[in-house]
């Protein structure tokens, strides 16, 4: 689950990690007043949506004005927010369609000396979060991580110690930070690592982390995501969720405990097991065709959970068809069939199915379906169901 740049700073700040104070508003007006409310020459509206490269992101509706900016006056803050709000913002995470600004953070303007980097995420090959720094703040860490590995610096740390002071001490010798910013890099340092653990968080990023003019360390800016499997020890997360930055079907399909990713094909694949999923995905790549989702129904789906995944994937009008890959392991191949059927009753078909049945009770489903007169394409293995769904959504 992510969230916004503000929550995550209030929850940095109450970790004592530094970050800058700054006021959220949903109007213009408030914007203003937040702006009067910090009472400095100098502050920044600063879109809140959950992607990044705000930036350098543009407003669709007004392409003059991106979705960081500094602002001098409480007007131009109100100018900045009314631009922003109810506007689509276009950076390079959201794609071209943009995501809505619903919040502005009005945050006071920093005296930057020199922007860096530092990211926390878990190291799976060696079990163990990871704090990842760069020289290089404000850019792309991918794009550092390619073409200058040299200005990366790592220090993989104990989740029950933490980061220990002798490795701060390597990192701010790589850095180059020195003195008193060096003492303010120990606390910061230490405490986002503490973040990162106390939180089960999946990633914590701090682009750019910013060295003041007067030696003072800072976030200016903050991604936070949480690990999804943790949730139930975070009853207080939950309010910090945003329904409106997520995908609608996604969050539909979360709700009836479906694992569901929407893709930009055109064959719906309705599958139970992750990994038959994958391989269902690949299959179609394989012939030819371009899946529309990832769907894992589970191993122990119900006809309303069918009928609710049918209901997803037809609601995409870029489902031309659908491919329907079951392994009757946990699951009888009688349940589904009747699943399958329940969902015809209430969803109705009106592109072709394709139906590849496996596994416990497979004859009894197989019968099942076509004793029951719906225009289904039975399939016989996995190349024959991707054979034949491509072949259906190309007529
Ligand atoms: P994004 O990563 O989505 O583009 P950032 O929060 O990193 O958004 O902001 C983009 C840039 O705007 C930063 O690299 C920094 O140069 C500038 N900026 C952000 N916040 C402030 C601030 N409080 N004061 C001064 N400049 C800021
Ligand atoms: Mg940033």
């Amino acid at each position: 689950m992510k969230i916004h740049e503000f929550q995550a700073k209030q929850i940095l700040r109450a970790a004592g990690v530094n970050v800058l104070s700054g006021i959220v508003a949903e109007t213009p007006e408030a914007a203003a007043d937040a702006f009067r409310q910090l009472n400095l020459p100098l502050a920044v509206v600063k879109a809140q949506i959950h992607a990044g490269g705000r930036g350098k992101g543009t407003v669709q509706e007004i392409p003059t004005q991106r979705g960081v900016q500094l602002v001098r006056s409480a007007e131009e803050a109100a100018t900045v927010a009314k631009n922003l709000l109810g506007n689509k913002l276009v950076t390079i995470q959201t794609g071209p369609a943009g995501q809505t600004v619903r919040r502005v953070f009005v945050e006071s303007g920093c005296d930057i000396a020199r922007e860096l980097y530092l990211g926390v995420v878990l190291d799976r090959a060696t079990a163990r979060p990871v704090l990842i720094t760069s020289s290089e703040g404000g850019v792309e860490i991918e794009k550092v991580a390619e073409e200058t590995p040299e200005r990366i610096f790592k220090e993989h740390f104990d989740p029950n110690v933490g980061l220990l002071s002798y490795q701060v001490r390597k990192l701010c010798k790589k850095l180059q930070i020195k003195g008193d910013s060096a003492r303010s890099a120990e606390k910061f340092m230490k405490a986002l690592c503490r973040v990162f653990v106390t939180q089960d968080c999946s990633m914590v990023e701090i682009n750019p982390l910013v060295i003041t003019k007067s030696g003072e360390v800072v976030a200016l800016d903050a991604k936070m995501t949480f690990d999804d499997n943790a949730m139930f020890r975070h009853q207080d997360h939950l309010a910090l969720r945003d329904l409106a930055e997520e995908e609608p079907a996604e969050v539909r399909a979360g709700e009836a405990g479906l694992s569901y990713v929407k893709l930009d094909g055109n064959i719906g694949c309705l599958v139970n097991g992750a990994g038959l999923a994958m391989s269902t995905m690949d299959i179609i790549k394989y012939h030819g065709g371009q899946p529309a989702n990832f769907l894992d129904v589970g191993g122990g789906a119900n006809a309303k959970q069918v009928t609710e995944a049918f209901r997803i994937l037809l609601s995409d009008p870029n489902v031309k068809g659908v491919l329907v890959n079951i392994f009757g392991g946990i699951m009888r191949c009688t349940t589904i069939a009747e699943a399958l059927l329940e969902a015809y009753k209430t969803v109705g078909f009106n592109v072709p199915l394709v139906v590849r049945l496996e596994g416990t009770e497979v004859e009894q489903g197989r019968k099942i379906l076509k004793d029951s007169g719906v225009n289904i394409i039975a399939a016989d293995g996995l190349t024959d169901a991707a054979k034949k769904i491509v072949a259906a959504v190309s007529a």
